[in-house]
């Protein structure tokens, strides 16, 4: 049996399927990780320091235009064959009346662009909030480089993203905790596991008795991972799809 058919027997098996999936599985639709180097204007940067409280409020121009060009990058990508399997896995479960939760770290859409509905625990980078009093904004903001202040209160807009140092949305994150914790499988997919709390769900989910699952080109080596596919999500997940309705066809 190879690892593909090993996580499809595992998910055969499973009553409740939870995946987490990071910035790899949208590398295929060309979106930089935070582990690839940045380029041009940003290399002198690392991802850290732009994406905190503290480098927005000690530079808020260079942080939002940095924010800007991801925006610009990120607009027109489309999901690839990674993003549309997860919806057909989904899609899958749920007819065999299994519970199926997509949690992603991902701030891009491609999900939402691929038919899922994930939780997404660090925010989104298409949407804005006031820094100052949170007001969500809901004007124009991709064509322009300069700053925009809160029309209720002056203060600065910022993306609806979580920065590293800050708290997660509470209920999405209560919500991903306990999928997790009842999770049979839990599928960890182009996440380099090294960002908390995100990277605590796979450690909880084994604690609960789930077996883990991970698709990575570059795999991680945790100690809790059961099954190990070392491959793109593009390329594991439409064959992982496809192994599955396989099984059921000949059971
Ligand atoms: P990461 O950048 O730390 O790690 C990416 C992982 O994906 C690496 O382990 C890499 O080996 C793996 N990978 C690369 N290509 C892959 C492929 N084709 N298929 C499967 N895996 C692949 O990303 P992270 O763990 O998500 O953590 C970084 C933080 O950066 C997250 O909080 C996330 O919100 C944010 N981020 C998001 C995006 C996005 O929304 N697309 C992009 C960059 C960073
Ligand atoms: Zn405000």
């Amino acid at each position: 049996m190879n690892y593909i058919q090993a996580a499809a027997a595992l998910l055969t098996n499973a009553q409740h399927i939870c995946v987490l999936t990071g910035a790899g599985i949208s590398a295929e639709s060309g979106i930089a990780t935070f582990r690839d180097k940045q380029t041009g204007l940003w290399e002198n940067y690392k991802a850290e320091e732009l994406a905190s409280a503290s480098g927005f409020l000690a530079n808020p121009e260079l942080v939002w235009q940095w924010y800007q060009m991801r925006r610009q990058s990120i607009v027109n990508k489309q999901p690839n064959a990674g993003h549309t399997a997860l919806a057909a896995l989904q899609s899958h479960c749920e007819q065999q009346g299994k519970s199926f939760t997509l949690i992603s770290q991902n701030v891009d859409d491609l999900h939402e662009k691929a038919g899922s509905q994930p939780l997404k625990i660090h925010g989104s980078i298409m949407k804005n909030h006031c820094h100052d009093c949170l007001a969500a904004y809901t004007g124009e903001f991709l064509h322009t480089q300069a700053l925009i202040y809160c029309s209720h209160c002056g203060g600065l807009l910022r993306p609806s993203v979580v920065w590293f140092g800050e708290g997660l949305p509470t209920h999405t994150w209560q919500l991903a905790e306990n999928a997790t914790a009842h999770a049979d499988v839990f599928l960890s997919i182009g996440t380099s596991s090294l960002v908390y709390p995100a990277a605590g769900l796979i450690s909880l989910a084994k604690q609960q008795g789930a077996s883990v699952v991970e698709i990575n080109p570059n795999p991680t080596h945790l100690p809790h991972i059961d099954v190990q596919i070392a491959s793109k999500a593009g390329e594991a997940l439409p064959q992982l799809v496809t192994a599955l309705s396989y099984s059921k066809s000949t059971t």
